[in-house]
């Protein structure tokens, strides 16, 4: 039914909130990340900043503060942001936040199907796929992207793997039903891995795809992608759930009104990067942050603020985000990385002669010299 091209509701007033709708501090410390990759990889003269499902436009907003705040450092790069995004209302909200609404609609066959210039004066393109975005070295970024793209379930019988399907209930028929396949389906022969050891799987082909596309962009013009979201790594079960006003959802329930969502199984993107490019993590969201220097950031916000309030609200924002309990543990950070970054090319001949490559930011202890 279109849950995101109809209702999409992010934030306070919808039906689930993200960590760039909580603090302003994610979306610096992930600009940051990027900044510092730029650095690690001899400042290229230009790249693009790619963010697939960029929901209200809230995490980009607070990447472009950082850059536009590092402007002196960035100036002789050319910078651009290219959107994936599919829903029309989304990308409206997105459009407002980022260029105070003054955006062209491209009705002809372009790739882009909107663009606009950030308030900083970065240009901005909208996109409904990746492979619409051009080539070039890019950073990537997907935030709570994967989780939301559909999924298949299968389930282990005495008769072999089967797979979850969903039917009209014919005690009811105006309602949904979870039944297992009779036999072996064509996704049941393709997606369930020959050594898998659980009893029933998630699969999610799109995010498949996707990740192959991404792998294949940085094998060939470099850069580098982030993906954050709650997942595993290929160790869950039965993660598919729905959310509604902030509360869980029958996923069969009223189809399109609520959000669908299942964890991201890493090692299944992991092995879908097919070797074309190092990755890095799953790493627990709260040990990125912290490794990213959050506390560091808010000790300054805590210092240029004498207001009550905004203590509370930092405090608080902080716990959400870092707290195991809540998003600090269920969501993970996990890095795509051309091979050179993390191995030197020619280190086979001549080991000694390199200096050693910077570590990548978030996925190591945080040292302060
Ligand atoms: N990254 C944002 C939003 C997460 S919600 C945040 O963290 O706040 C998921 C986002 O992905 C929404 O913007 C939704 O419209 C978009 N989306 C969902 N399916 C998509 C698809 N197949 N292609 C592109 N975008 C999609």
């Amino acid at each position: 039914q279109g849950y995101y091209t109809r209702r999409g509701g992010i934030g306070e007033s919808g039906d689930f909130i993200t960590s760039p709708e909580i603090s302003q501090v994610f979306g610096e410390l992930i600009g940051i990340w990027y900044i510092s990759e730029w650095i690690a990889m001899g400042k290229p003269t230009a790249f693009q900043l790619v963010e697939l499902g960029p929901g209200r436009g809230t995490l980009t907003d607070d990447i472009l503060r950082v850059f536009n705040q590092l402007a002196a450092l960035l100036s002789k790069c050319d910078i651009s942001i290219h959107l994936v995004e599919v829903s029309p209302k989304l990308s409206e909200t997105q459009a407002l936040m980022l260029t105070g609404g003054e955006v062209q609609s491209h009705t002809e066959d372009k790739p882009a199907y909107m663009k606009g210039v950030s308030k900083t004066g970065i240009p901005i393109f909208w996109y409904r796929d990746i492979q619409d975005v051009p080539p070039g070295y890019s950073f990537y970024l997907a935030h709570e992207f994967f989780d939301a793209l559909p999924i298949h379930k299968f389930q282990r019988t005495d008769k072999g793997w089967r797979e979850v399907l969903v039917d009209i209930d014919p005690e009811a028929p105006d309602q949904l039903r979870f039944v297992l396949s009779p036999s072996s389906t064509p996704a049941t022969e393709n997606f369930i891995q020959p050594e898998e050891t659980r009893d029933h799987v998630e699969v999610c082909p799109e995010a498949g795809v996707i990740i192959q596309r991404l792998a294949y962009r940085l094998e060939e013009h470099g850069g580098a992608a982030l993906v954050a979201d709650y997942g595993h790594d290929g160790t869950k079960t039965d993660t598919f759930r729905g959310f509604q006003n902030h509360k869980l959802h029958d996923v069969l329930k009223d189809p399109g009104t609520a959000d669908l969502t299942a964890d991201v199984d890493f090692s299944y993107l992991r092995k879908m990067t097919m070797g074309r490019t190092a990755t890095l993590g799953p790493i627990k969201q709260r040990e990125f942050l912290k490794n990213m220097g959050i506390d560091l950031r808010l000790q300054v916000l805590l210092q240029n603020s004498s207001d009550t309030a905004t203590h509370e609200q930092l405090l608080h924002s902080y716990d959400m985000l870092m707290n195991p309990k809540k998003m600090g543990d269920c969501f993970n950070f996990f890095a795509l990385l051309p091979h050179h970054r993390l191995v030197h090319p020619d280190k086979k001949h001549k080991p000694e002669s390199n200096p050693p490559l910077p570590p990548v930011a978030g996925f190591a202890e945080l040292l302060l010299k």
